[in-house]
């Protein structure tokens, strides 16, 4: 059974979420703060983290970089309303989602099992991805879509693989911008949105559509989750 370590300081919150999880099979504990945390992280070695930010003796920001100097143990922030800057740096700094308050538990139960996925797909991730109709060649740089090639640029190869290699996953720009470091020759955040245009305009068939490619707003990117 896993374990999902839930730290959210509001007791009616907490309980919610545990509830919730508990009933969709995961065996949930919970932590109302930075330092309770810590202990608890130690004994039920949890195999996912959702993490409120706001918490009464500390950022959950700071927990989270602390974590990650160690492990690249699954996170789901929890942010409020308007905490864009929070969202961003959160994912920058390797959480692995983020939900905005106030959150359905059922949606926090989905996003939980799709990291979790998220997470042993990467395991096991070859050198060939396959996403609905395309198939995503590395070592040989090549894209297809129902076997038709679609000639990208290097820099649009790198972005896809970046997005595609973690379906649902929400990259920002800055990730985007570090993940093409050394393709890409006009580094600065908003190149990035220019690039994507382009991998939809061959990729899609109405540049509208977002088929694949996905912006997720004020925020950056994902590749859409098949399940
Ligand atoms: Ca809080």
């Amino acid at each position: 059974m896993q374990t999902i370590l839930i730290v959210e300081d509001e007791p009616a919150l907490a309980r919610l979420a545990h509830d919730y999880l508990a009933r969709a099979g995961y065996r949930a504990v919970t932590a109302a703060g930075v330092q309770s945390a810590g202990p608890r992280l130690q004994a039920d070695r949890p195999d996912l983290v959702v993490l409120d930010l706001g918490l009464p003796d500390g950022n959950g920001l700071d927990l989270l970089r602390d974590l990650r100097q160690s492990s690249d143990l699954p996170v789901i922030i929890l942010t409020a309303r308007g905490g864009e800057v929070d969202r961003i740096v959160g994912l920058e700094l390797g959480a692995d989602d983020y939900m905005v308050k106030p959150f359905s538990p059922n949606e926090l139960v989905a996003r939980v099992r799709a990291v979790l996925r998220r997470g042993n797909r990467r395991r096991d991730a070859h050198e060939r991805i396959d996403a609905a109709d395309l198939a995503i060649d590395i070592p040989r740089m090549r894209v297809t879509r129902n076997g038709v090639p679609i000639d990208l640029t290097a820099t649009e190869f790198h972005l896809l693989a970046t997005l595609a290699r973690e379906p649902g996953r929400v990259f920002t720009r800055g990730q985007l911008l570090n993940a093409v470091h050394g393709v890409m020759t006009d580094a600065y955040d908003r190149a990035i949105d220019a690039h994507v245009k382009n991998i939809r305009r061959k990729l899609e068939s109405s540049e509208t559509r977002e088929h694949y490619i996905q912006t997720v707003h004020g925020v950056g990117y994902r590749f859409a989750d098949a399940g």
